[in-house]
Parts: C-alpha cells; sequence; structure tokens
C-alpha cells in the first residue's frame, strides 16, 4: 500500500495555505507510477492555488519495490548531518517490516531487498536509476571519488553534491551532476566513459576497504567519508 495523508503548507512565495497529500510510504510493485514520477523529478510537486508557485516537498517516506530488491528511507536533504541516527532508525524500521523482527512470510520478501538510506530527492532518484540499468551503487560512489581526484576543479561545497543523472549510449557515457541537494538546481555536468566502471569493477582488490566503509551502512554515499566521525567499524 502507498500512503498518503494531508499537510499544511505555506506558499513560499505568497505564504498562502496549500494544502497537499504527503506521501509517507511509495510501494513501487502496486503503484509503478509513482516510481516513474520520482524519476521524472515531479513526485510531491505542489502548485500554489492563489499564485501559482510550483515547489516541491522534501522526501520523507518508504520505498518499497520488491519487483527490483529496493527498500529505500528517503529523507529530507537537511537531514544528512544526522545520517548515523537516521541509518539506525531505518534499520529498526526495516527489521520490523522485512528483517529479523518481522513475521516469516515477510522475511522471505526482505531476504531480496537492498536497504537504502537517502538525503533529498536527487539522491532516492539516482538510487532508482542505478537499479533501472542494473548497476552497483557502491561503484557509482567509487566513481565519484575518483572523479574527485582527477578533475582539477569541483564545485564542492556543503549543499552540493554530485550524482548520475542519465546516461548517454551514443558516447557509452553516464551523466553526473554538480546540483545543489535541496533545491535540485544544476550546477555542472559531467560525462563521464563507462570503462571507467568497467576499471573499479574489474579491480575488487584494490577497492575493497573503500567499499567496506561506504557499505558500512545503508547510507552508501560518498558524502559520509567526510561527514563527521563516521561509524566505528565492527
Ligand atoms: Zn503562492
Amino acid at each position: 500500500m502507498s500512503l498518503f495523508q494531508p499537510v499544511n503548507l505555506v506558499c513560499p512565495k505568497c505564504e498562502a495555505p496549500v494544502i497537499m497529500m504527503a506521501v509517507g510510504s511509495v510501494n513501487a510493485d502496486r503503484r509503478p507510477d509513482l516510481r516513474e514520477d520520482i524519476l521524472a523529478d515531479r513526485f510531491q510537486d505542489i502548485e500554489c492555488g492563489a499564485c501559482q508557485e510550483r515547489f516541491r516537498l522534501q522526501p520523507q517516506f518508504n520505498y518499497l519495490d520488491v519487483g527490483r530488491g529496493q527498500w529505500i528511507a528517503a529523507m529530507p536533504a537537511d537531514r544528512m548531518r544526522d545520517h548515523l541516527q537516521v541509518e539506525d532508525d531505518a534499520a529498526l524500521l526495516f527489521a520490523e517490516s522485512y528483517g529479523v523482527k518481522a513475521p516469516q512470510a515477510a522475511q522471505q520478501v526482505g531476504q531480496d531487498l537492498t536497504m537504502r538510506v537517502t538525503f533529498g530527492w536527487p539522491a532516492v532518484r539516482e538510487k532508482l536509476l542505478i537499479r533501472e540499468h542494473d548497476l552497483d551503487d557502491v561503484i557509482i560512489e567509487m566513481m565519484k571519488l575518483h572523479i574527485l581526484r582527477s578533475v582539477p576543479s569541483v564545485p564542492l561545497a556543503e549543499g552540493v553534491e554530485l550524482r548520475l543523472v542519465d546516461t548517454d549510449e551514443d558516447n557509452d557515457a553516464y551523466v553526473f551532476c554538480w546540483l545543489e541537494t535541496a533545491s535540485e538546481k544544476p550546477i555542472e555536468d559531467l560525462n563521464v566513459p563507462k570503462a571507467l566502471y568497467g576499471a573499479i569493477l574489474a579491480n575488487p582488490t584494490g577497492w575493497q576497504a573503500m567499499r567496506a566503509r561506504l557499505e558500512n551502512g545503508a547510507f552508501v554515499d560518498m558524502q559520509k567519508l567526510y561527514m563527521g566521525e563516521g561509524r566505528k567499524s565492527a
């Protein structure tokens, strides 16, 4: 079931009250249209009835796609600083829904689900896109680390992140974009040869330590490598 409930908002432009149906959970198996909306960057878009300003509610929902093996706690961009706490909360929720604390039948479903935590719309969209193309999200994060080390100037700043946004089949490349997490405003596109993905994939030993760090929790995102103390390795 996909769950929605009404929330009272204020238009950021004219301050008129706006009521919208905010999603609390998305079931992509039953509502594939909601998955399409996320990929098309239009899910939870709102138009103010008074001034027609369009704005977007930040994500705050659980996403389930049994067919594609995805379970995502999609959180608002501004919760990223609390990523360890959010990871713990999500792990508990997952355990109760599909893990060790769930009924047997639900655990069966849970075996094939990969748990992830994301912050902001570009991040949850990226996870769906990665799955769409049958890619490994850990390797995509490794590609970003490689990009950071390789390109002479990067627009790195707090609230700015690098996301996979598309593929460029004509040029055999992946399209990454530097963008503002909260506003989703694109800053700069970057075409990266698919060969880089293949090179990282072909060298698991060289990337083993980095893989362990990225997979140490459901927030699989290179940004956690430079935020706060991080999680103590097990
Ligand atoms: Zn308005």
